[in-house]
């Protein structure tokens, strides 16, 4: 009785043929179990390359686009990475297995008392997180050798790109519509930031202040 293809190979082959071509990226997108990180009504759709709606009216993040944003971030087991965005806490698992540390930060207490239950779950300890506006990052704890945002800025994220170490990365959705532009800045050991375009991407805006 054959037919039936298990729907975890099916979105590593789907990764792979949108050029997602890690290894070390595909297995970890292999191991970390996306159908806990969705709600119980969209389990069936969990593999799918697809955003879901999580709560809040909040989404979790395309596999394709998490994979691409992982990769453009070029990390090797060895960064301290800002995340703003945690939502359900997909982007930083993956993050979690490939750096050396992940602040994550959400404006949503609720959504971050989830992914705190799911980050337990899986054992990872390697992620710090807070409930907080990230727009002003997390000055405390900067610099970060990498930096990525999982909503959209409305414009060029001065405020974050300050709090990045010198040849650091940051990965972010810029623009106000709903088709954004997603940027890669790197910055220069003479302090300029060159920038880079990826590709078009959808993300729900950074919105002010924080949320219980
Ligand atoms: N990477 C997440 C994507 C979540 S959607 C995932 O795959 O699940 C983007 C998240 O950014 C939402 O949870 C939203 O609440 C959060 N967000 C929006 N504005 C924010 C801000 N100013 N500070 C922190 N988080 C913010």
């Amino acid at each position: 009785m054959s037919g039936a293809v298990d729907p975890r190979a099916r979105l590593m082959l789907q990764l792979r043929k949108a050029g997602i071509t890690d290894p070390t990226l595909l297995s970890v997108m292999e191991r970390i179990p996306r159908d806990l990180f969705v709600d119980a009504a969209f389990a069936a759709r969990a593999w799918d390359d697809a955003p879901l709606p999580i709560a809040e009216a909040q989404t979790i993040s395309q596999p394709f686009v998490v994979g691409a944003m992982t990769a453009a971030l070029e990390l090797d087991g060895r960064q301290k990475v800002l995340e703003i965005g945690t939502g359900s806490g997909y982007q930083t698992a993956i993050l979690a297995q490939l750096a050396r540390r992940v602040y994550t930060v959400e404006r949503y207490r609720s959504l971050l008392r989830l992914a705190q239950g799911r980050f337990e779950a899986l054992g990872i300890t390697n992620v710090v997180a807070t409930c907080s506006d990230g727009g002003a990052g997390w000055p405390q704890q900067a610099p970060f050798e990498r930096i990525i945002m999982t909503c959209a800025a409305p414009e060029r994220p001065d405020a974050l790109l300050t709090q990045l170490a010198p040849g650091g990365v940051l990965v972010a959705p810029v623009g106000s519509g709903p088709v954004q532009e997603l940027l890669r800045y790197r910055l220069r050991a003479d302090g300029v930031f060159e920038e880079e375009h990826l590709m078009d991407v959808r993300f729900v805006p950074l919105l002010p202040g924080t949320s219980s």
